[in-house]
């Protein structure tokens, strides 16, 4: 921070005040009706620095509260900004325990932490706004929103907030693949409130099945749970349903064993693809022998009030009637962020497109991170004739190896794709690829021509993988861009991240990388199946112990944590409860 910006600071604390926010509010007329604009919270630009005033802090504007946008507020020194956060939601979710609320294994409170908490932590001087965000104008770098609860005093809902930099982590929604019916007939498993609707719609179901005047038949299909998906999110939840119905609303409802049935439909060839085969595998063998159905090779194309109706490979049409049906098919665009595409040119795509430092392609000052965007990794082959010219510094048109090993921490870090590469190839050092490409054994000198050079990368560019939109992805991102955010004046004149291909010098940053810690898919009774890095499987007992002690580590707050562990002890004690509240 300058020697002016802690001065500044100091006056600022002494005078309880901070005279960097003027707070000059504008009201203007927009398509008939007024439009509150907070047009500049900062200091009068147009007063010189220098005339005894301090230069501004920079606005930032963090849009979502989710797992990115907590994680980049909680590790960003808002000393050094004028931070201001816009969301819908006035709290933080623990996403990955949504399942447990369905069946009440966890409390939805116990789970959720005030965002308002979070920011008070951080000293205050952060503005909260409850509100949604629907269009953002890079050119003018302005938001507009509209407040959630209610109006203002004017009447106004709609707000205008400009900034110098934007953090966009407004996440995604459901996807329904425009299937017919899905919104009007099947929950999600997205938000708290839709985990909080299962829970009541399935003792709703048992309270219907277990009515008189109904035949065998009417209860079935009322007892008949349709889970569309077979991805972390859905085998979660069918397994936390089974466990339900099977150790607790067994002992009220006699016949919920018998009469019961879960059903999961995939349209692919088998469940949790993104895990290891062997937990995949062990994952139909449980829920076979659990008596969970598993339907694979099965596309849903339409869902009527009373039954998923669904397309096999070699059958037709199979209707499947259903008490409740829950869609789990993944994530798809908000429409902001498609706007936004659509303005900054990437209307073609699925989720926004930033560089390896979560800036958003053509937009100056707006970041985007968690599962509303996606890093477009630069390609080798895309800068080999650069890259080779930088390493070329006798400019001899050929690389020897001292050349090649000067340049070989750049490339690997602005390449992840290499070492991913190399290690698929179990070779050590990019100077063995390149060795074995121009055919030399050990003790000859390496000299590669710009050929040669491209010949031995040519297949690196296979290794490049989109992240996958998970809560580690979104909150490693918001940690690292608050971390490039601290350190901003301090990286000005030395910067950190690998030679700039194009131009000279260095970049200001490191790129992101993301350090896979492992993945989990509970698989009821008391059995999870976790991957590790290193491709270390453990599937049983010992892994749900494991998720326990992660996932109750891994909570947001002091709060929460006890909160969630006292959840599960009173599940252990207590079993779950079946009030339909
Ligand atoms: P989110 O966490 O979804 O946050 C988006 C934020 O944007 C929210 O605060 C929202 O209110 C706000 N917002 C939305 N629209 C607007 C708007 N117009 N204006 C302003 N703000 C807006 N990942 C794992 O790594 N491990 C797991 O075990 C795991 N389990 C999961 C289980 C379930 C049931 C689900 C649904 C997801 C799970 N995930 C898991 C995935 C993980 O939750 C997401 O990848 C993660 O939430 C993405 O973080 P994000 O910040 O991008 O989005």
């Amino acid at each position: 921070m300058s020697r002016q910006r802690e001065f500044f600071d100091l006056a600022s604390r002494l005078i309880g005040r901070s005279p960097t926010f003027s707070g000059i509010l504008v009201v203007c007329a927009v398509g008939g009706g007024s439009l509150v604009v907070y047009a500049d919270s900062r200091a009068d630009p147009s007063i010189p620095v220098g005339q005894g005033q301090v230069p501004p802090k920079k606005k930032v504007v963090v849009l979502g509260t989710g797992w990115a946008g907590t994680t980049f507020l909680k590790n960003l020194d808002s000393s050094m900004y004028d931070v201001h956060v816009v969301s819908p939601r006035n709290y933080f979710a623990f996403t990955p325990l949504l399942p447990s609320i369905t069946c009440g294994t966890v409390d939805a409170r116990s789970i959720v932490e005030p965002i308002r908490n979070i920011i008070r932590k951080k000293g205050g001087g952060i503005q909260f706004w409850e509100a949604e965000c629907f269009k953002i104008d890079p050119s003018n770098k302005k938001i507009y929103c509209r407040a959630t609860g209610g109006t203002n005093i004017n009447g106004n809902s709609e707000f205008v907030v400009d900034y110098d930099y934007l953090v966009v982590a407004l996440g995604a929604k459901a996807n329904t693949f425009n299937t017919p019916g899905v919104p009007e007939h099947c929950h999600f498993l997205k938000e708290v409130e839709d985990a909080q609707k299962i829970r009541r719609s399935i003792i709703e179901c048992f309270e219907e099945a277990s009515l008189p005047n109904l035949t065998d038949e009417d209860r079935k299909r009322k007892l008949q749970f349709v889970i569309v998906g077979g991805g972390p999110t859905g085998v979660e939840f069918a397994a936390e349903l089974h466990d339900f119905v099977n150790k607790d609303l067994v002992k009220i409802y006699p016949r919920a064993r018998e009469l019961a049935k879960i059903l999961v439909v995939e349209a692919g060839e088998h469940i949790l693809t993104m895990f290891d085969k062997r937990i995949s595998e062990f994952a139909l063998e449980k829920f076979s022998r659990d008596g969970i159905e598993v339907k694979t090779g099965y596309k849903v194309v339409k869902v009527t009030e009373k039954s998923v109706c669904m397309v096999g490979k070699d059958v037709g049409e199979v209707d499947l009637p259903y008490g409740m049906a829950v869609w789990s098919t993944g994530i798809g665009t908000r429409p902001v962020i498609l706007d936004l595409m659509k303005e900054v040119g990437q209307g073609n795509r699925r989720v926004l497109a930033t560089d390896e430092w979560l800036r958003v392609r053509e937009c100056d000052g707006v970041y985007a991170l968690g599962d509303c965007a996606s890093i477009s990794q630069r390609r080798v082959m895309e800068d080999i004739g650069a890259i080779f010219r930088v390493a070329d510094k006798d400019k001899s048109g050929t690389l020897t190896v001292k050349e090649i090993q000067d340049v070989l921490g750049d490339i690997c870090e602005r390449y992840p794709q290499v070492e991913l590469y190399l290690k698929s190839k179990q070779m050590k050092s990019l100077v063995d690829l390149l060795d074995e490409s121009a055919g030399k054994v050990g003790g000859e000198t390496l000299e590669l021509n710009i050929d040669q050079f491209k010949k031995a990368l040519e297949h690196v560019d296979f290794q490049v993988k989109n992240l996958p939109a998970t809560a580690q992805v979104a909150s490693q991102q918001g940690a690292y861009l608050a971390r490039c955010f601290n350190i901003m004046d301090k990286v000005e004149e030395n910067p950190e991240g690998p030679l700039r291909i194009t131009g000279s010098g260095r970049h200001r940053f490191r790129p992101f990388r993301y350090k896979h810690l492992g993945q989990f898919a509970p698989l009821g009774g008391e059995q999870t199946a976790a991957q590790l890095p290193g491709d270390w499987i453990s599937i049983g007992y010992g892994s749900q112990w494991l998720w326990y002690s992660i996932y109750a580590s891994k909570q947001v707050s002091w709060r929460t944590r006890v909160a969630v562990v006292s959840n599960w002890l009173r599940r252990f004690i207590f079993g779950r409860d079946s009030s339909c509240i």
